[in-house]
């Protein structure tokens, strides 16, 4: 039997009893509800794919994580908010406000558990603004510490990739082709990229609005792309893919040990004596 797929099965909660569950240490310890998505990734790539990486990074982050690291994982939300791809078969989208609904319907059950931790580990890029959103809400309405978390916007180093990619490579392109290669090559359908890789072209006097960075537009994948797909996957491979996935596993097993025991700051102003 396994519902747990790459969670070590050791921290999937689920396996638990009530009475096992009552009974944990949860002075020190964290539960994590995976977020991601179920929506196209272009002809080459599975609708799974942002479920995937979420789920097998996480696993190997676990399995590093020291084992009286106080973990948790529960079953992945696996439908997020995904209505940029709505235009697309194969996307199937919440809505923001049904999102935020069953997060916080998930939260109340961890509070009403015991635990004081909640981690929202996000692996689709659409979702991270809901969960800001949501994180706060529960921290006020739950008193849990809450911690809205993307795998890809951890603070890394950029990788090396060319201006190109740098500004257009948000979606099955070259990293996140690259990361499928390595952690599931015969789900890739690498035949289909040979015909991928364009790049919309920006209207001549443009010189501030970007897909990606401080000042941009809210798009939707047919606005920037007719395949699906933003970036160039031609270019990717599975040692790429490799280099990223060893990247993201090692911090986040840091990040999430130091999630488990995290404290609130002590407020200024309040240790004057
Ligand atoms: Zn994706």
């Amino acid at each position: 039997m396994n519902l747990h797929g790459p969670i070590p099965k050791e921290r999937y909660l689920p396996y638990l009893t009530t009475t096992d569950i009552e009974g944990l240490p949860k002075a020190d310890a964290a539960v994590i509800l995976p977020v991601a998505s179920i929506e196209q990734h272009g002809p080459h790539l599975p609708i799974v794919s942002d479920t995937l990486i979420g789920q097998v990074l996480l696993g190997r982050a676990l399995e590093r994580a020291p084992q009286n690291a106080r973990l948790w994982v529960l079953p992945p939300l696996v439908y997020g908010k995904s209505n940029e791809h709505r235009a697309f078969p194969g996307t199937f989208t919440l809505s923001a406000s049904t999102l935020s609904a069953v997060i916080h319907d998930i939260a109340d059950g961890v509070a009403r558990s015991g635990f004081r931790r909640l981690v929202l580990l996000n692996s689709h890029g659409g979702n991270p603004g809901v969960l800001s959103h949501v994180a706060r809400d529960v921290r006020e309405k739950t008193g849990l510490m809450v911690f809205p978390l993307t795998v890809f916007l951890m603070g890394l180093p950029d990788e090396e990739h060319d201006d190109d990619e740098a500004r257009w490579g948000t979606h099955a392109g070259e990293w996140e082709t690259s990361l499928l290669l390595h952690l599931a090559p015969e789900l890739v359908r690498a035949e289909r990229t040979e015909s991928l890789g364009q790049l919309p072209k920006m209207a001549d006097g443009i010189e501030h609005l970007t897909l990606r960075g401080p000042v941009t537009f809210a798009w939707l994948s047919q606005d920037v792309s007719t395949t699906g797909v933003m970036g160039d996957p031609r270019k990717s491979t599975a040692e790429r893919g490799r280099g990223t996935a060893d990247l993201i596993v090692e911090k986040l097993t840091a990040v999430l040990c130091e999630m488990a025991r995290f404290q609130m700051p002590i407020p200024a102003g309040s240790d004057q004596s």
